[in-house]
């Protein structure tokens, strides 16, 4: 058990009037959780803060090797006045697979979940309550050594931050159009793929904005050897029916492991689906969409939930998947989740952990 300091501020900020223009990672709440790391020490000094800028080195170790990590999960205001996470268990286990591969020293579970859950009770009046909105959480970890040498941090400091988000889809789930990069790559075995960190998405911006010039909204990446398999998406994991299967690739070191990934496995597999966790080749994409058997295509991730595809762009081939619009899987996952999120839908997995 964490012993958290809370201090709260004494200018509390205007909250948005407006809920339909949050978007998102652009409004920040009052507060702010703090906890530092020092060798022969360990975390110490956890803290709720006011929410202010830092003030750190300029040698401070991250600016430069990029030693840093972060998560990202969201509360949920129910229809019962209930606020709710959604499986913050697994952000904590995912800390600490990302912590391992960074040399970013252990955060104790059930020290990470106090850690969210406290921040977001000082902060619970900013959840919104619109349909659809909820409250980002972004915990992340950054290297506070004041060294230019390239090392592991002996100090780190731990911190997470609250963003009234609006609804993703402003007017109900829409599909998107998804760009297959031939050129760049995300991510190799070995690498660091598959752990949550600011690395990754440096290195996704050049596709991104190639993908943007050319009309899409979403990078899909393939693996970085043979450029044959497919990956994850920018920040989603992707899942296909092909003649009535749920497909998706497999966890193979470069990419990254999904919360919501894992919860549409869960699901699907309880609906009595088929669910093959396995290579998926682009051929084999092309070649089921020309036979009529590419039923669906999906993205799944914290910010969309499930994210329809509903063109697909490899080279000069552009997939329209079904009919272009949102499948049947891909509503009822959808649903099924912000349900669970929102305390409206059954819970079997007992997914959603309600604060008091
Ligand atoms: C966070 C993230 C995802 C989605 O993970 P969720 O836990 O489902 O939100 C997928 N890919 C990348 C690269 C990510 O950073």
């Amino acid at each position: 058990m964490l012993d958290i300091k809370i201090t709260k501020t004494t200018a509390p900020k205007a909250r948005p009037a407006d809920e339909s223009k949050l978007g998102f990672g652009k409004v920040f709440t009052d507060h702010m959780f703090l906890m530092n790391y020092t060798e022969g020490q360990g975390w110490h000094d956890a803290r709720i803060v006011p929410y202010e800028n830092f003030s750190l080195s300029p040698a401070s170790m991250v600016f430069h090797y990029g030693q840093e990590m972060f998560e990202g999960l969201k509360a949920y205001r129910g229809k019962d006045g209930k606020t709710r996470l959604f499986r913050p268990i697994m952000n904590a286990r995912r800390t600490n697979a990302t912590n391992e591969r960074l040399c970013i020293p252990e955060l104790p579970e059930e020290d990470f979940v106090q850690a969210v859950s406290a921040v977001v009770k000082v902060d619970e009046d900013w959840i919104p309550t619109a349909p659809g909105t909820s409250l980002y959480i972004r915990p992340f970890i950054i290297a506070t050594d004041d060294f230019l040498g390239v090392a592991p941090s002996k100090t780190y400091l731990f911190c997470i931050i609250l963003s009234p988000s609006g609804a993703y889809y402003a007017s109900g789930l829409a599909p998107v159009g998804i760009w297959i990069e031939d050129e760049y790559v995300r991510a190799v075995r070995g690498g660091i793929g598959l752990a949550k960190t600011g690395g990754n998405y440096a290195a996704s911006l050049a596709a991104q904005v190639k993908a943007h010039d050319g009309g899409y909204s979403q990078v899909l990446w393939l693996d970085g050897v043979e450029r044959k398999y497919i990956e994850e998406v920018g920040a989603m994991n992707i899942f296909f029916k092909i003649d009535g299967k749920i497909v998706t690739p497999m966890l193979n070191g470069s990419i990254l492991p999904g919360i919501t990934r894992d919860s549409v496995i869960h699901l699907c597999k309880s609906w009595g689906m088929t669910v093959e966790e396995r290579k998926v080749s682009v051929d084999e994409l092309i070649e089921a969409q020309k036979n009529g058997k590419l039923e669906e295509v999906f993205g799944s991730g914290t910010a969309a939930v499930i994210s329809p595809v509903g063109k697909l762009r490899y080279m000069d081939d552009v997939m329209t998947i079904g009919d272009g619009g949102i499948g049947p899987v891909s509503q009822k996952l959808y649903d099924t989740v912000t349900g669970i999120q929102n305390g409206t839908a059954e819970d079997p997995f007992g997914w959603a952990l309600v604060l008091d």
